[in-house]
């Protein structure tokens, strides 16, 4: 079975630490940091749902398809 991976990237410079992010993802591939600010916590966890990207007032992160992996 091939299982889809995603990168996750978060723009701390438009990242206002709201916390949305890391409430939404059903994963927690982003979780709450230092001072509130979202941390990856494993990319390889992201479902690529797009909560996150959707849900960031600020438009500071995303997710892009990384590349497929063979599962056995
Ligand atoms: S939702 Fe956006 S602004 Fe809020 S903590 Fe996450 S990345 Fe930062
Ligand atoms: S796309 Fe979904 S699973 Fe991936 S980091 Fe965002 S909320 Fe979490």
């Amino acid at each position: 079975m091939a299982k889809k991976l995603f990168s996750v990237d978060i723009d701390y410079d438009s990242c206002k630490s709201c916390g949305i992010c890391y409430w939404v993802c059903p994963t927690h591939t982003i979780v709450e940091g230092e001072l509130q600010a979202p941390k990856i916590s494993d990319m390889d966890k992201c479902i690529g749902c797009m909560q996150c990207v959707n849900l960031c007032p600020d438009f500071a992160i995303e997710v892009t398809p990384r590349k497929v992996v063979e599962k056995k």
